[in-house]
Parts: C-alpha cells; sequence; structure tokens
C-alpha cells in the first residue's frame, strides 16, 4: 500500500485584489504542516503569481489557475508555460470545469496543456467531471473515462505520476450542493481504476485524486475518512485564511 500524502488545493478563481492576497499569505504562513504531512498549494490568479510565490513560504505551494498550450506567440491576453513557471508556479491546474464551459476549453486543448506542463516542468492538476444530465443518466463512467483517456494521450507513465487529478461533478462546483462522501468515493475509486487500466495498479495507487465541490469546513473530514479520496480542491470556501488552515489541519490527520 503506498501512502499518498494529503494535497488541500485552493483555487482562487478570479478573487483577490494584491493586498487581500497578501494578507491571506501572511495570516497562513508559519502555521502550515510540512509539505510531507499535507501538500497545501493556491491556485492564484497569474498577475499574483510572481508576488506570492515571493512570499509563499517553505510549506505553501503556488500553481497558476490556466495558461495556453503554445510556447509563446500572438495571443493577446493569454500566458505561456514558460511565463507561469518563471513567474516561479510549481503547478497548473488544467481542464477546470469554468474552462471548459465558460471558455469552451476542448478534452484535446487539455491533453496539449498537459504535455505543455510536461515540457515546462510543471506538475498539472487535471480537473475531470460530469455535468448533472450525465450523473443522472448513469453515464458518469462513461463520460469520465473518456475525459481521462483524451487527457492522458501519450502521458508517459512518469509524467503520469507527477499528475494530481481533481474529480469535480460540475453540479457540486460553486452550487452548495456536494457529492455525500460515499459517492465521491465510488467514483474516484472508478477513477483510480481507469488510471489503472491507462499505467497499470502500481501507478494508479501512487497518483493522487481529490474531490471538489462545495467542500465546506463542515464537511471535509466526512470526504477525508474516505479510502481512496486523497485530498480536496476548493473554492468559495478556502478564500478565507482560517478556512484554508481548518482543511489543511483536516488534511493532516488523514
Ligand atoms: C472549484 O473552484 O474547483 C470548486 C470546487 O469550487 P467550490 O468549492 O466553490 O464549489
Amino acid at each position: 500500500m503506498h501512502k499518498r500524502v494529503p494535497v488541500i488545493a485552493a483555487n482562487w478563481k478570479m478573487f483577490k485584489t494584491k493586498d487581500e492576497a497578501l494578507e491571506f499569505i501572511f495570516a497562513v504562513n508559519g502555521h502550515m504542516p510540512s509539505t510531507d504531512q499535507v501538500e497545501s498549494i493556491i491556485c492564484a490568479p497569474a498577475i499574483l503569481l510572481n508576488l506570492l510565490v515571493k512570499r509563499e513560504g517553505e510549506n505553501l505551494r503556488i500553481a497558476a489557475q490556466n495558461m495556453h498550450y503554445k510556447d509563446e506567440g500572438a495571443f493577446t491576453g493569454e500566458n505561456s508555460p514558460a511565463q507561469v513557471k518563471t513567474a516561479g508556479a510549481e503547478y497548473i491546474l488544467i481542464g477546470h470545469s469554468e474552462r471548459r464551459n465558460i471558455f469552451n476549453e476542448t478534452d484535446e486543448e487539455v491533453n496539449l496543456k498537459m504535455h505543455a506542463a510536461f515540457k515546462y516542468d510543471l506538475a498539472p492538476i487535471l480537473c475531470i467531471g460530469e455535468e448533472l444530465d450525465v450523473r443522472e443518466s448513469n453515464q458518469t463512467k462513461q463520460v469520465l473515462d473518456n475525459q481521462l483517456e483524451i487527457a492522458f494521450k501519450n502521458v508517459t507513465k512518469e509524467q503520469a505520476l507527477k499528475t494530481i487529478v481533481a474529480y469535480e461533478p460540475v453540479w457540486a462546483i460553486g452550487t452548495g450542493k456536494t457529492a455525500t462522501p460515499q459517492m465521491a468515493n465510488e467514483t474516484i475509486k472508478d477513477v483510480r481504476s481507469k488510471l489503472a487500466h491507462l499505467y497499470g495498479n502500481e501507478v494508479a495507487m501512487q497518483i493522487r485524486i481529490l474531490y471538489g465541490g462545495s467542500v465546506k469546513t463542515d464537511n471535509i473530514e466526512a470526504l477525508l475518512e474516505e479510502s481512496d479520496i486523497d485530498g480536496a480542491l476548493i473554492g468559495g470556501a478556502a478564500l478565507d485564511h482560517n478556512n484554508f488552515l481548518k482543511f489543511v489541519e483536516a488534511a493532516k490527520n488523514k
């Protein structure tokens, strides 16, 4: 049995000014457990990356929320993988449902971004998830398998091991509706079995798979008690630094 270090990732989305971001960082610095106990990550707006990286403290990691898959070019308003990397980010969120749904990102673009991440030595946090109609018509496994198959196309075992997968049912993001811990765990087990199909059991047992979707301080513990849930990707509730510390503390006890 492999020990998978739990992960708490806060997705700030398009929230926080420079001053608010600094206030958060100063409030949590010094209170973070070591990264071999919990990997604590802030997914920050690109414009704040550099500022946060300079002040992140030794046990906090910084992720970007998006990047283009091309090395460089005439793509006004976009950030390149090299820009994200040289701003100091270590992780990159890829395929968040808001990117897929609002900005029409496709599974194929997600795969291109996975390869761009590895090329620039950024660890992907790959988001997958189903819409409500998919869940209700019992097609969740099929849809997630398909998202995984395309996202991991031509990704090697070594690269897969660097990836964190976040299972985020779209109907649970920002809606206050959470999957029950049992439902989330069953689906995450299916995700792991698909990864085992792609890379073998040995690799699949080492990949961290997070749950995301209306995680709050009062449901994090029940979620983390489940066998296959290795942490959480949290939006709204993790904007508050006290909550973030509570999430990290809960993960420390997993
Ligand atoms: C997210 O942004 O990935 C997310 C899960 O948001 P929330 O926790 O607000 O549902």
